[in-house]
């Protein structure tokens, strides 16, 4: 079942209780849903693994485990191993090249979604199949009718929601392969969904759906301020594409009050549906320009948001995870209106939804629902690390069996053939709504640095100095020591790398020139979300900052001063901790910064 109960049952549920609000007919339906989903995880749970492996146990993955048409949970934990992407690469690269036979999964592979997380350089190829956009727009019609009971009169206005699509491939075999918001967003789930009066965006689907990032953030921001008076809501999936709107805005913003003025658009915005559309909409107004350029081109622009859209109420954007970072900026240009984090979700699946949106972001957990997918979760705690360390197998645990304080990594076995599969999230439980349990989302493991969807680990790091110091040879000059530091302080957000150096010839030591083209060769060996990022000006050119002889000693001698252990001090390779932020930045001799832009194309490099 995958679609919300059709009985209309008075709701009992402890949702609606909130504000004992009227709601409307949907509404309830959704409620009830939700309620009866989180009230019979265990037995939801069951029938959806069931469902999982009686369709896809032709599969030549589930053939390989010799289930022998068991459906149950505890064959399916003996029999089936816990996965990782690069476990699966093989079977993937076979679906991409063109293999049509069953797989993973029994139904067809419709596609592919791209996820932010890499593998050897490129993004992951998450395998998905048609039916799954039923599922994730089962999700996001919940959103809606939890929002409306704690803000109320959301129909009485507009959301101003910056919504992109990105560019898509094909893999060797012909299937599309796209990220997930592309693969809605062009979806006539999407397209041509019904009239609601509690979704309706400033921005038409022409300027959603236009190819070219800048003519649609140009669109959209120019409808957004038309209709600046009706916007209740303003928002994008993370905190950082709503900061990157704003950033826009304050370099466009006089281009945009000539548009209103004279009511034509900016030829630069070439699009034939996006002008067509605007046409519509755009009509002189000379007293709105005279607003835009009066709020505008004053110097401070602290609650820009509030002023400009002075209705609304709250926004709608990700500040979980590593989109804390944005939560100060994001409170400067807004004066502080309440940040919602609605959903949880990724390429392989999409997990649940904030039962109660309007809390604060530190406080945000987020509720699975146990029918988007089968869930286990592999305790995330010393004694587990101790178990693997003693080669026992993990030991995974239930959604409807976890313990309330302890942190968990999340693996999934989706309708699409993904079969405990390795996420990796890392979960806290905070508590239970129901019989499910709430997640707050803690960090993805083995991330360093992230600015906006990129997500750079250790190894990644290590990888790029090395190409870099490459450069310094031929100056007898080697990188002793090094950390790495994401800066958002300034939109967009930029990696800074601490470098000490030890520079054996002072005569011929590398210059600016020589050291600007090292964060080149670093931003030319990130993988290929870093580098699109940077591409589509969402990551600002990478900083190296050469620090005095003798800083990385210092750092170690701080961090014993606090209580680490000298045997056991391993330099950090990222720090974001202030005092150490200052003590760096106290002993920088130079900064460098890369000059160019690395390469990027939809086409993977392998
Ligand atoms: P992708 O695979 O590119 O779709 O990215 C999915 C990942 O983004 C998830 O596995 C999480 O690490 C992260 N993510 C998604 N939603 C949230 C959220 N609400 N809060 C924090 N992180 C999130």
């Amino acid at each position: 079942m995958i679609s919300p109960s059709s009985s209309i049952m008075a709701v009992d549920s402890t949702l609606s209780s909130v504000v004992g609000a009227s709601f409307s007919e949907k509404d309830a339906k959704a409620l009830q849903f939700i309620e009866e989903m989180t009230k019979n995880v265990d037995s939801v749970q069951e029938r959806i693994l069931g469902e999982i492996l009686s369709r896809n146990a032709d599969t030549e993955y589930l053939k390989r485990f010799q289930l022998n048409g068991a459906t149950d949970r505890d064959t399916f934990k003996s029999k089936v191993p816990v996965v990782t992407y690069e476990d699966l690469q093989p079977e993937i690269q076979r679906i991409a090249n063109g293999d049509k036979s069953p797989i993973l999964s029994s139904h067809p592979i419709s596609e592919f979604l791209t996820s932010s997380g890499t593998s050897a350089g490129e993004r992951k190829l998450m395998p998905t199949i048609h039916e799954e956009l039923n599922r994730r727009q089962l999700l996001y019609s919940l959103l809606m009718p939890v929002m409306n009971l704690y803000v109320p009169g959301l129909d009485k206005g507009k959301g101003l929601y910056f919504l992109f699509i990105k560019a898509e491939t094909k893999t060797p075999g012909g299937l599309l392969a796209r990220p997930v918001l592309t693969s809605y967003y062009k979806s006539d789930h999407f397209k041509s969904r019904p009239y609601d009066p509690f979704n309706v965006y400033t921005s038409p689907n022409e300027t959603i759906l236009c190819p070219d990032s800048i003519q649609s953030m140009y669109a959209q921001m120019l409808c957004g301020l038309i209709m600046r008076e009706e916007v209740l809501r303003v928002g994008a999936v993370f905190a950082s594409g709503l900061l990157k709107a704003v950033r826009f805005l304050q370099v466009n913003w006089k281009q945009f009050a000539h548009d209103i003025e004279t009511g034509t658009l900016n030829p630069k915005v070439t699009d034939p549906s996006v002008r067509e559309c605007m046409s519509k909409i755009l009509k002189p107004n000379p007293e709105l320009a005279a607003f835009i350029t009066k709020e505008c081109s004053e110097e401070n622009w602290e609650c820009i948001i509030t002023r400009i859209w002075p209705n609304t109420k709250y926004l709608d954007v990700i500040v979980t995870g590593a989109m804390a970072q944005y939560i100060p900026t994001l409170e400067y240009y807004s004066g502080g209106l309440p940040m919602a984090c609605t959903m949880y979700a990724s390429s392989e699946c999409y997990f649940g939804l904030n039962l109660k949106p309007m809390c604060k972001p530190f406080e945000v957990s987020y509720t699975i629902m146990p029918n988007m997918a089968y869930f286990e979760f592999l305790p995330h705690d010393d004694s587990s690390a101790q178990d693997s360390s003693r080669d026992s197998p993990p030991r995974l645990v239930d959604l409807a069996d976890l313990e309330v304080g302890k942190e968990y990594e999340l693996i999934v076995t989706t309708y699409a053939g993904l079969c405990r599969y390795r996420v990796g999230d890392i979960l806290r439980v905070t508590g239970f709504h129901n019989a499910a349990p709430q997640f707050r989302f803690i960090r993805r493991k083995n991330v360093l640095l992230s600015i906006d969807s990129d997500k750079t680990d250790e190894s990644e790091l290590q990888q790029a100095i090395e190409n870099a110091s490459v450069l310094l040879k031929e100056f007898n000059t080697s990188v002793v020591e090094y950390t790495s530091y994401a800066d958002t302080k300034q939109i967009p957000g930029h990696y800074v790398i601490y470098w000490e150096l030890f520079v054996k010839d002072a005569a011929n030591a590398p210059t600016d020139e020589v050291l600007s083209q090292c964060c080149f060769q670093m931003e030319e060996s990130l993988n290929a979300v870093y580098r699109q990022c940077r591409v589509a000006d969402s990551i600002g050119p990478l900083e190296i900052r050469v620090v005095k002889n003798g800083t990385f000693e210092e750092l170690m001698d701080y961090a014993i001063s606090r209580g680490a252990s000298i045997n056991q001090y391993k330099v950090p390779r990222c720090v974001s901790f202030t005092p150490i932020m200052e003590l760096l930045d106290s002993r920088v001799v130079s900064k460098h910064f890369s000059r160019a832009l690395p390469h990027w194309t939809p086409d993977r490099r392998r």
